[in-house]
């Protein structure tokens, strides 16, 4: 489904994504781990084109993403994302944050949308908050509209960066279990988490990345378990 090859990302000379290769296949939930800096924010940003990358090529179902003549909206479309400070705006709805790109930035006829956004916020519980404003919401359930956001353009992929790291961590729970619901109906993810339990649970294949490359990359039993790598190991023994 995703390719990346090759991939290298300078912030004013200083490498954050090193000659960085991936694969996802379709119906794949990948997760990266890795120390803070290491790149993570940095490639799910490059997938989504919020930055550019300078050297290598992305291509979503065969078609080059990285190409100049590709348009970032289309591409957006195609690739949510959500981010761990879930950014609804304060002075519209639930379904109004919901429907808002689709129908402005994605030309979608807003009745449509908004049909389709009730059936997502049904399908997640969420379906008597459609008419709340986000402050009325607690961060789980705030975040979980932000997932749906993501979700009513129907994208091929979602990418999802630290989505629970801002919640109390009581609320982490309901987060966790919406991905694990969105893992069993088959959507496509790349996560970025430091949270390794999830990512055990949740994850097909782990990615460690240190520096900008990638260490380590495997089942999450593998990695997590009986990591190869020296680095990885290192990593690990820091964090439990
Ligand atoms: P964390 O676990 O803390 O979220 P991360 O793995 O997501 O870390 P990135 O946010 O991708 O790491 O950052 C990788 C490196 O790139 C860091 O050294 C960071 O300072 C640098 N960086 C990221 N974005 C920019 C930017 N817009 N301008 C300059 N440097 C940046
Ligand atoms: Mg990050």
């Amino acid at each position: 489904l995703l390719s990346c090859a090759g991939i290298r990302k300078e912030f004013g000379g200083h490498v954050v994504l090193d000659d960085l290769s991936l694969d996802v296949a379709e119906h794949q939930v990948v997760a990266l781990i890795g120390t803070s800096g290491s790149g993570k924010s940095t490639l799910l940003r490059c997938l989504n084109l919020l930055e550019r990358v300078d050297d290598g090529v992305i291509t979503l179902d065969g078609e080059d993403i990285t190409d100049p003549r590709a348009d970032p909206d289309r591409v957006r479309r195609r690739i949510g994302m959500v981010f761990q400070s879930y950014n609804l705006f304060p002075h519209m709805t639930v379904l109004d944050n919901i429907v808002l790109a689709p129908v402005r930035v994605h030309s979608r006829a807003p009745q449509q949308a908004r049909v389709q956004a009730r059936e997502w916020l049904d399908r997640l519980g969420l379906a008597d908050k459609a008419l709340s404003y986000p402050d009325r919401l607690s961060g789980g359930q705030q975040q979980r509209v932000a997932i749906v956001r993501a979700l009513v353009n129907e994208p091929r992929l979602l990418l999802l960066d630290e989505v629970t790291s801002a919640l109390d961590p009581e609320l982490v729970g309901e987060v966790l279990s919406m991905i694990r619901d969105l893992k069993e109906s088959g959507m496509t993810m790349v996560l970025a988490t430091h949270e390794m339990g999830f990512a055990r649970q949740v994850a097909d294949r782990v990615v460690f990345l240190d520096g900008g490359r990638v260490i380590e990359s495997g089942p999450p039993e593998r990695v997590l378990g009986d990591p190869e790598q020296a680095r990885t190991r290192q990593f690990l023994a820091r964090i439990i």
